[in-house]
C-alpha cells in the first residue's frame, strides 16, 4: 500500500513519515466554504507543518487556547 506523501503547504516541506509512522505531526485543515463566504461549495484542504503552526499562530492576535489533553474514554 502506497502512503500518500503529505507536504506543508505553507513551506512545502515533507512530512517525514518511515514504514507508515510519521516522525512528526502537522495541523491539517477541511473547510467546506458555505453560502456566506465568497467560495461557496469550495472545499479547501491545506496541511501545515508544525513550525508553520508555530510561526503563524504567533502573529495571531488571541493565541489558540491551550489546555492539557485527557484521556478520551
Ligand atoms: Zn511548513
Amino acid at each position: 500500500m502506497n502512503s500518500v506523501s503529505k507536504k506543508c503547504n505553507c513551506c512545502g516541506k515533507e512530512i517525514i513519515e518511515e514504514q507508515g509512522v510519521y516522525k512528526e505531526e502537522w495541523l491539517e485543515i477541511i473547510k467546506d466554504w458555505g453560502y456566506f463566504s465568497g467560495k461557496d461549495m469550495e472545499r479547501h484542504h491545506l496541511i501545515v507543518c508544525e513550525t508553520c503552526y508555530d510561526k503563524w499562530v504567533s502573529g495571531f492576535c488571541i493565541p489558540p487556547e491551550v489546555t492539557e489533553q485527557t484521556e478520551v474514554l
